[in-house]
């Protein structure tokens, strides 16, 4: 009798299982495994920036991953589909390989996608923290993973769970605030965003990797683990000194969230949790978060991170692969060097000292999320989203979020300042942070550190969302950046409105032992608050210090965080009261430095403004 001709939904697969759309995952990743080289499978586990990832790397190298470090882009202003047609060039070189195993490109897409110039910029984590909004931050991931994918890139360094335990911190302003609760909130939402929510046959804590065959998910990567939040002094990829309960209760809940909701990637911290660096730590990394948590997708390093394994003494990169990849990083961010990673891998591989169950393990969670992630079946570009970058939507969806991150500190003794008139017949906008994008969307906007100026990105500043919202010209709403004390007093302003802050900043460049708002916005509230009543908007990644004497000459104080490229309508809507003011501090206010770390909890609170406050217009 003749065989049943296949049915035109489920077509006879001839060629190997793992290039089997309908096959099952774990059957695709054991047979694609089993045909690799020793060589094949290191390249998977090698991730290198996009500057050297040439003609021979990926090819000669099998490299399995991309990634653009900081600010790498093709060119400063390029378009989606010049970033689309970068990728796409070197995902063609992955394909033409023996096994055709497609790359997997990243990029650090933290507020926003926010390497990409016209992108929409996102308030960044800790103004998120402040809205505490669940439902804002899932729709907040799904228009980044949007912008993200418009650009063909399918994976996201996102989000950042650090939990902020020390304002001094330089990436303060990465975490959603200073309690474990409140990370843990938000968590799920954000990798719901980003990735798409797992559908309810998904297996518990089994990484998800976005939906297979759509455009509009990107694979996320929850960091860094774990304690990078809590390091002494917050000083950046410092020491965190806690014991394991405490480690767990403030720092590693989070991730639990993580895994729960299906986060396909996970980055391992600079940081060390008591003298051990986290690149090195088998215990969290292999017995905790692999065995005890149960995450099966994979554990990348951070940039060089390898590199910066210097214990014990005269450790050399030998030492630091050995004990990295035996630690249990699955992919790791070389970025430049690859060549020596590899080389240095195999030799360890061929003398014992890393076992080929180890590398096999790597590889299976690099492939596992990779199948996941459709990009066997899908892996060009897909172009349906290039109008999506930096859209009408989108924007509209930055300003609400700008809108309920402000947070309302002081307003007004016995009578209130805000909400401000609209009929006012001329007022003052004032300060370094009026009118400039670039120090609105701070660090990681752009390029790594970020810059101020109105060429960084598309947006509007916050002096153009008060002119748009009064619909009044230069004459009535006067700008100036650093007015002296004879230009205010002789203006006869009604109200003057001062945009001060810090200056945009990443990494450890952002750790401040200080805390002072920069000399010049500190010029501007003295020159401008003591005889016009003045409403002082605080453009920073954390608190500063405000005890000061000319606080007693605010009128009214707004803490707006790092609001992005759509702070100025975000802002206008709030201080003229078309809507109220609804954020709550996801950090301690402090009084003066010397308090710090002071948290919600600790013995010795004694805060300016404590954790959750945050006054609306319509309160005495
Ligand atoms: C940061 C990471 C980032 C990586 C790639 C590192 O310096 O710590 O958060 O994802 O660079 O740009």
């Amino acid at each position: 009798t003749p065989s049943p001709a296949p049915t035109p939904e489920a077509p006879l697969h001839t060629g190997p299982i793992y290039k089997n759309p309908s096959a099952p995952v774990e059957a695709r990743v054991s047979d694609l495994l089993s045909r690799m080289t020793l060589e094949e499978k290191i390249g998977q586990m090698t991730q290198i920036e996009r500057t050297v990832a040439n003609g021979t790397a990926i090819p000669l190298r099998f490299i399995g991953s991309v990634l653009s470090g900081g600010g790498s882009a093709p060119s400063p202003r390029a378009t989606p589909a010049e970033w689309a047609d970068m990728v796409d060039s070197m995902q063609k070189l992955a394909l033409s390989t023996r096994l055709g195993i497609p790359l997997l490109y990243g990029i650090d897409a933290v507020h926003g996608h926010n390497n990409v110039y016209g992108a929409t910029i996102f308030p960044h984590n800790i103004g998120l923290g402040a809205t505490r909004d669940p439902n804002l931050l899932e729709r907040i991931g799904q228009a980044t993973a949007v912008e993200v994918r418009s650009t063909g890139i399918p994976y996201a360094f996102a989000p950042c769970l650090a939990v902020c335990r020390d304002p001094r911190w330089g990436r303060c302003y990465e975490s959603f605030g200073e309690e474990p609760s409140l990370v843990n909130r938000l968590t799920a939402p954000t990798i719901y965003g980003l990735q798409g929510s797992p559908p309810l046959n998904h297996p518990a804590n089994q990484p998800y990797a976005g939906k297979p065959n759509f455009s509009d998910s990107v694979v996320a990567c929850a960091k860094h683990y774990v304690g990078d939040g809590g390091t002494v002094r917050g000083i950046d990829e410092n020491n965190t000194i806690l014991s394991y309960q405490q480690l767990q209760d403030i720092h590693l809940k989070p991730y639990y969230s993580a895994i729960a909701s299906g986060v396909s990637t996970i980055m391992i911290s600079y940081s060390s949790w008591n003298g051990v660096k986290m690149s090195a730590n088998k215990d969290l990394i292999t017995d905790v978060l692999k065995k005890e948590m149960g995450f099966n997708g994979f554990t990348i390093s951070d940039w060089e991170a390898l590199d910066r394994i210097t214990d014990p003494p005269g450790a050399n990169y030998t030492y630091s692969v050995d004990v990295a990849l035996n630690a249990g990083i699955d992919m790791v961010m070389v970025p430049y060097n690859y060549d020596n990673f590899i080389s240095t891998t195999l030799s360890l591989v061929n003398s014992g000292h890393i076992s080929k169950n180890r590398i096999d393990d790597a590889v299976q969670r690099i492939l596992r999320v990779k199948f996941l992630a459709g990009l066997f079946e899908k892996p060009m570009a897909d172009r349906t989203f290039q109008d999506k970058l930096g859209s009408k939507e989108h924007r509209d969806l930055a300003r609400e979020a700008v809108r309920k991150s402000l947070v309302l500190l002081l307003n007004g003794e016995g009578k209130k300042v805000l909400p401000l008139s609209k009929e006012a017949s001329k007022i003052l906008v004032a300060g370094t942070h009026a009118h400039d994008i670039g120090l609105q969307c701070g660090g990681w906007t752009g390029t790594w550190q970020g810059m101020s100026g109105n060429n960084v990105t598309v947006g509007t500043t916050i002096l153009e969302g008060i002119r748009g919202k009064l619909g009044k010209g230069e004459q009535e709403v006067v700008y100036k950046k650093m007015p002296t004390r004879q230009e205010v007093d002789s203006g006869d302003y009604e109200y003057a409105i001062v945009v001060v802050g810090e200056k945009p900043y990443a990494e450890f460049f952002g750790d401040d032992k200080e805390l002072e708002i920069p000399e010049e916005g500190v010029e501007t509230i003295k020159n401008v608050c003591q005889n016009v009543i003045c409403v002082v908007v605080l453009v920073s990644g954390r608190p500063l210090v405000v005890a000061k004497p000319w606080l007693k000459d605010i009128d009214a104080l707004v803490a707006a965080w790092l609001p992005g490229s759509e702070a100025g309508p975000g802002i206008a809507d709030v201080l003229f009261g078309d809507y109220d003011f609804q954020g709550k501090l996801p950090r301690t206010w402090f009084r003066s430095i010397d308090q710090l770390p002071m948290n919600v909890g600790d013995s010795h609170y004694y805060p300016l403004f404590p954790f959750g406050y945050g006054l609306t217009t319509r309160m005495s």
